[in-house]
C-alpha cells in the first residue's frame, strides 16, 4: 500500500480538471500556481533534511487540527471529497427515493446517523439481542459459539476467519485463519517497557475497560475484576501473536490442513458447528496463519474464566460499535482509542463520522456516481499510459540489472509483462440490492452492512475466483499491489493534487507525485522481499535460482540496516525488517520514475520554474506526495503497527541511495543525507 494511514474515505472532484501534463513544457507558464515551490521552506539545506525543505513552508504555516492525529495532503483530498460526498447525502436525504435503490441507502444511512436524538435515547439497547446472548452464556462451548456468532456481525474477538485466495494456488478461494483479538493496537502495546507504552495499556486495564463495563451497568468493583480478568486473557494471546515483522514471511505464515486437522490442533473447539455458524460449512480444509495463536485460543477457553470471557466478548462487542451508539460510550471509546492513542481532542463532527462509515460500507455506491463525472475516459487512459512508461523503465532495470542472472531476469519479466492494472475504478460496481438499510436504527444499520459483507466474504468460497473486484474505493486515497492477481489497484483519487488542475501541474510534478510515489512503488511491490515469491500467476512459488535470492537478500539487508538507524521519537527506532517491503516500494518507485521522466520533453528541454530545474522539481514532486504532519502519538503507534516508515524517512531514506539527487541539489560530504557512494542501496 502507498499510504501509511488508510484514508477510508473518498475523492474524485477534482479529477476532471486532473490528467498528465500533455502539453509542451514551453508553451505554459507553470510558474503561476506552482505548488512545489510555493511550500520550500529556503531556510533548509536540501542535502540536511530534504523533506522538510520540500514541505516545511507549508507545515508551518499549517498546524494539525484538533480533530486529527495527521495533517497533509491525503487530508486536504479527503476533505474536499468528503464535502461534495455531504451533498450528494443531503440529497439523497430530501429525496426520499424508493425502497432498495442506492438512494434511499445512502440517504437512509446518513439521515440515521445524524440523529442524535434517537441514537443517545437507545444507546446500548441497540444491541440488546447481542448483549443478551453474552449474558446466556454458561460452558465454554457457549463461549466459542457466541464468538462465532459475533464475528458475523463485525464484532471481532478471538477468532479471525475470512475467504481469501489460497497464497499457493491463486485460482482457490479458502477458509484462512489469521491470529487476532487484541484490543490494544498489537501485541506489543502488553509487553514493551518504555513509558509512552506503559502509560497506554495502564490507562487500558484502569481506565478504558472499566469505564466501558459501568457503563455497560456493573458496578465499581465487578467493572474492575472483569476489566482485569480481559486484559491477562488478551496479554494471553498477545503473548502468543506473531510481531509485525514475523508476519511478513508469506511460507511461514501459511499452514494447510483439513478441518479435522484443525480439530486435532485446538482439541477444545469443534470446528463445524462454528463453521456453519460463520456460514462456512462448505469448508474441507483451511489456511491457518498462526497455529500457535489457534493453540493458545484453545488453552485460553480453560486457563480463564466463563465469566472473564463473557466480559471479553462484551468489551470487543461494545467497542466494536461504540462510535454508533450513545454518546457516553462514543466519548469513552474516543478518549482512549482518539486521544491516548492518537493525540486527537476533539470529534470530527459527525455528519463526516456518517460519510467515513458510509465510504467503509457502501463505498462503490458513492464511488459510482463520482466517476462518472469525475473521471472521464481520457483521464483514465493518461494514467494507464503513465502505468505502461513505468512497466517499460522496470523492464530496462531488469535487463541491466548486474546481480539477477539471465535465468531469473526471464522469470521476472515474464511477471511484469503479465501484471494486470487497474486505472480509476472497478469494470463492474458491487451490486448492493440485497443490503437493508431503513431511516431509524443507525447501529442497526451499521450491522446490518457488517453482515452483509461478511456473508459476502463467505459466499465467495468454493466459488471462481473475482479477478475484477476492487478492494478499495475509487474515491479512496490510496492505492495497493495483490500478489495472488498480480495487480495494482490506482483508486482515481490517488492521482489528485489539491487546488491544481492538470494544466498548471508540468511532468516533472506528476512524475514525482504520480508515476514514482503511487505507479512505481505499487509496481515495485510486486519484486520486495514478500511480493517476489509470488509467481506471475499469483501463486506463492519459487521462480528465482538460489543465487539470485542471496544477491536481493543481501541488497535487502543493507536496506533494514538503513531503516533501523533511523530514531523518530524519543527512544523509537523504525523497525527495518517490517517496514522493508514498502521501503523497497518507496526506492524502487524513485528510481523508475525518475527513468520515465528522463524521457519527457521538459526533462530533455532542462529549463528552469521559479529558479528550480527539471531534476530538482522531479524530487520536489515525489516528497509532496508526503506533504504532511503527524502528532507523537500517532507516530508512536504507527513505529509499533505499520508497515510503512513514517512520511518524512519515505522521502529521506531513499533519497540518500538514489545518485540524481546528490546530482540535483549539491549534495556533498557534510551534508547530513549524504551517504558514500558504496553504501548507497541498489535493488531494482
Ligand atoms: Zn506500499
Amino acid at each position: 500500500m502507498k499510504k501509511s494511514i488508510y484514508l477510508a474515505l473518498s475523492a474524485l472532484f477534482f479529477l476532471g480538471a486532473l490528467g498528465l501534463s500533455s502539453c509542451s513544457p514551453t508553451e505554459k507558464d507553470y510558474s503561476k500556481n506552482d505548488i512545489v515551490a510555493r511550500d520550500v521552506d529556503t531556510t533548509i539545506n536540501p542535502g540536511d533534511d530534504f523533506f522538510m525543505y520540500a514541505n516545511g513552508g507549508w507545515i508551518k504555516k499549517n498546524p494539525i487540527p484538533a480533530a486529527y492525529s495527521s495533517w497533509g495532503i491525503g487530508n486536504l483530498v479527503t476533505e474536499e471529497i468528503r464535502d461534495k460526498l455531504k451533498t450528494i447525502n443531503e440529497e439523497a436525504v430530501k429525496e426520499k427515493a424508493a425502497k432498495g435503490t442506492n438512494s434511499q441507502k445512502i440517504g437512509d444511512f446518513y439521515s440515521s446517523g445524524m440523529d442524535s436524538v434517537a441514537i443517545d435515547k437507545k444507546g446500548l439497547t441497540a444491541l440488546q439481542p447481542q448483549i443478551d446472548s453474552i449474558q446466556n452464556i454458561k460452558t465454554k462451548d457457549d463461549v466459542i459459539r457466541v464468538a462465532a456468532y459475533l464475528t458475523t456481525i463485525g464484532a471481532d474477538n478471538a477468532l479471525g476467519p475470512y475467504i481469501a485466495q489460497d497464497d499457493k494456488n491463486s485460482s482457490k478461494m479458502m477458509l484462512q485463519l489469521f491470529q487476532t483479538g487484541l484490543g490494544l493496537p498489537n501485541r506489543d502495546y502488553y509487553f514493551n517497557t518504555d513509558s509512552r507504552t506503559v502509560g497506554i495499556r495502564n490507562d487500558y486495564q484502569s481506565k478504558h475497560l472499566p469505564t466501558l463495563f459501568t457503563l455497560a451497568g456493573a458496578d465499581e468493583n465487578l467493572a474492575k475484576k472483569e476489566a482485569d480478568g480481559v486484559y491477562q486473557l488478551e496479554a494471553f494471546l498477545a503473548k502468543n501473536s506473531r510481531k509485525l515483522e514475523d508476519l511478513r514471511d508469506p511460507y511461514a505464515n501459511y499452514h494447510k490442513m483439513p478441518i479435522g486437522a484443525l480439530d486435532q490442533l485446538t482439541p477444545d473447539i469443534k470446528w463445524q458447528p462454528l463453521l456453519k455458524i460463520m456460514h462456512f460449512e462448505k469448508a474441507d480444509s483451511v489456511i491457518v496463519g498462526q497455529p500457535e495463536y489457534y493453540q493458545a485460543v484453545n488453552t485460553a477457553l480453560s486457563k480463564f474464566p466463563v465469566d472473564t470471557w463473557k466480559a471479553y466478548l462484551k468489551a470487543n462487542l461494545i467497542s466494536s460499535y461504540a462510535s454508533f451508539l450513545s454518546k457516553p460510550i462514543d466519548d469513552e471509546n474516543f478518549r482512549f482509542y482518539g486521544t491516548v492513542l492518537s493525540g486527537r481532542t476533539a470529534q470530527l463532527p459527525r455528519w463526516k463520522r456518517i460519510i467515513d462509515a458510509e465510504n467503509r460500507y457502501m463505498g462503490e455506491i458513492l464511488g459510482q456516481l463520482f466517476v462518472k463525472e469525475y473521471f472521464p475516459e481520457k483521464t483514465k487512459k493518461r494514467y494507464s499510459d503513465l502505468v505502461e512508461a513505468i512497466r517499460t523503465s522496470l523492464k530496462d532495470h531488469i535487463n541491466h540489472l548486474e546481480w539477477m542472472t539471465a535465468e531469473t531476469k526471464a522469470k521476472a519479466l515474464e511477471k511484469l509483462n503479465a501484471l494486470n492494472k487497474k486505472v480509476g475504478y472497478p469494470d463492474q460496481w458491487r451490486d448492493y440490492s440485497t443490503l437493508e438499510i431503513t431511516p431509524d436504527n443507525f447501529a442497526a444499520n451499521v450491522m446490518s452492512a457488517r453482515v452483509w459483507a461478511f456473508n459476502r466474504n463467505a459466499d465467495k468460497l468454493g466459488k471462481p475466483v473475482d479477478r475484477n473486484e476492487w478492494n478499495m474505493n475509487p474515491q479512496t486515497y490510496n492505492a495497493y499491489y495483490n500478489p495472488s492477481n498480480n495487480e495494482i489497484v490506482l483508486p482515481a483519487a490517488i492521482f489528485t493534487i489539491p487546488g491544481v488542475p492538470d494544466e498548471d501541474a508540468d511532468d516533472a510534478i506528476v512524475y514525482g507525485y504520480a508515476a514514482a510515489s503511487t505507479i512505481g512503488h505499487e509496481i515495485t511491490h510486486g519484486f520486495d522481499d514478500q511480493g517476489r515469491q509470488y509467481d506471475a500467476k499469483g501463486n506463492l512459488k519459487g521462480w528465482w535460482t538460489p543465487k539470485d535470492s542471496i544477491a536481493f537478500t543481501e541488497r535487502a539487508q543493507k536496506l533494514v540496516d538503513q531503516f533501523n538507524s533511523y530514531v523518530v521519537l524519543d527512544s523509537l527506532h523504525v523497525n527495518g525488517k517490517a517496514t522493508l517491503g514498502e521501503n523497497i516500494a518507496d526506492l524502487g518507485g524513485i528510481v523508475l520514475g525518475l527513468d520515465a521522466f528522463k524521457k519527457t520533453e521538459q526533462y530533455k528541454e532542462g529549463k528552469k520554474i521559479n529558479g528550480f530545474t527539471p531534476l530538482q522539481r522531479y524530487f520536489l514532486g515525489y516528497a509532496m506526495g508526503w506533504l504532511g504532519h503527524e502528532r507523537d502519538q500517532a507516530l508512536a503507534n504507527q513505529i509499533l503497527t505499520d508497515v510503512h516508515s513514517p512520511a518524512f524517512l519515505r522521502v529521506n531514506g531513499p533519497f540518500t541511495d538514489v545518485d540524481d539527487f546528490y546530482k540535483a541539489f549539491d549534495v556533498k560530504p557534510g551534508d547530513k543525507m549524504y551517504l558514500a557512494p558504496d553504501k548507497r542501496v541498489k535493488i531494482w
